[in-house]
Order: C-alpha cells, then sequence, then structure tokens
C-alpha cells in the first residue's frame, strides 16, 4: 500500500472507531413510502431530543424506540418515514433513519440542508449519558470524513430554528459548549 493511503486509512479507522452505526435493516425500520436525494455536503447539523419515547440503555430498547418513533412519525404525521437522519441511544449505538443523503423531516427550513440527530430521551431535567454524547461527536465527526457535513458545518438545537422546547433545557446547554455551536 502507498503511504498515503495507509495514512488516509488510518484516519478514517481511528475516527470510527467505537462508533456503531445501526443499519435500518438491523432495526427492522418499515421502507419509506417516499424519499427525496439530498446533497451533500450539508451545512447544519441540527440536535433533537425525543422527549418520548424516553432514554433507552440496551439495545433492544433503543430498537423499540426507534420503531416506536418511526411508527409515530409515519401514521401519525403521515411523513414517509422516521423524521430524523439519525438517533442516538444511551446503549451507544447511532442509528440509521433517513441517513445521510435523504431530505429529513425535523427542522422546517433546514430539512435539505442539514442532519437531523435524535438523542433518545428527555433531556429538559438531565444530561445524556457521557456514552450517548461521545457517539453524537462519533457520528457528526465521521460525516465530516465521508465528505457528507461540510467541515466548517454549523452545530444547532432544534429550539433555534422552532418555537419547541427540544432539545431539553440540560442537553440545550450541554451542545452550546461544543465546537461548530451558533447562536440563530
Ligand atoms: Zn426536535
Amino acid at each position: 500500500m502507498y503511504p498515503q493511503l495507509l495514512f488516509a486509512a488510518l484516519i478514517v479507522v481511528g475516527a470510527v472507531s467505537g462508533l456503531d452505526i445501526i443499519s435500518r435493516d438491523g432495526w427492522n425500520a418499515r421502507p419509506p413510502t417516499n424519499s427525496e436525494a439530498m446533497s451533500n455536503p450539508v451545512p447544519y447539523v441540527v440536535i433533537h431530543h425525543s422527549a418520548e419515547p424516553a432514554a433507552c440503555y440496551t439495545k433492544d430498547d433503543c430498537i423499540a424506540a426507534m420503531q416506536t418513533m418511526q411508527h409515530m412519525h409515519q401514521d401519525t404525521n403521515g411523513w414517509a418515514d422516521i423524521g430524523y437522519s439519525f438517533g442516538v441511544g444511551g446503549d451507544g449505538n447511532a442509528y440509521e433513519g433517513r441517513g445521510w443523503s435523504k431530505v429529513g423531516a425535523h427542522a422546517p427550513g433546514y430539512n435539505a440542508m442539514s442532519i437531523g440527530i435524535c438523542v433518545i430521551g428527555n433531556w429538559m431535567e438531565e444530561l445524556p449519558p457521557k456514552n450517548q454524547l461521545d457517539t453524537v461527536h462519533e457520528l457528526i465527526q465521521y460525516g465530516v470524513e465521508l465528505g457528507m457535513i461540510s467541515e466548517d458545518y454549523q452545530l444547532v438545537g432544534h429550539r433555534e430554528v422552532k418555537e419547541t422546547l427540544c432539545p431539553g433545557d440540560q442537553l440545550y446547554a450541554e451542545i452550546t459548549t461544543w465546537d461548530h455551536f451558533v447562536d440563530l
């Protein structure tokens, strides 16, 4: 292998170590009823909480949470699919929602130019556990390295773009300290 390629491979492996992204098949997602392609890299990352379902700490419970959200979004809201690009569980796994390159349904005005990450749980009164927050960071970093998220992306909380308590007072306070956070 050429040294440059080896170096590039090491960077990629290093970035994703510890990051597990559970595919749609891995959580038995229903197919979307429709989908719209999104251009990458996107300039925004929007952070959400689920409020409900509550936090999950095992893979089984986080899979159930993803299914519950998809059913609510499809059956109750009438959307094509789960609204988020990804979910992140308290089990430390990331879960593929609409993924990197499909327009989401999570932040009107920003859906076609953002990755929407739902940090599963209600984070009004407490912070997500460290492993869950670490996974959010790793997922964003991986998206940048894949070229799906702009290197100079702007990170916002849902409440900045819509009248909502999302992503919860505690999680919102946390993300205001993160690199790339912007107060819109
Ligand atoms: Zn939200």
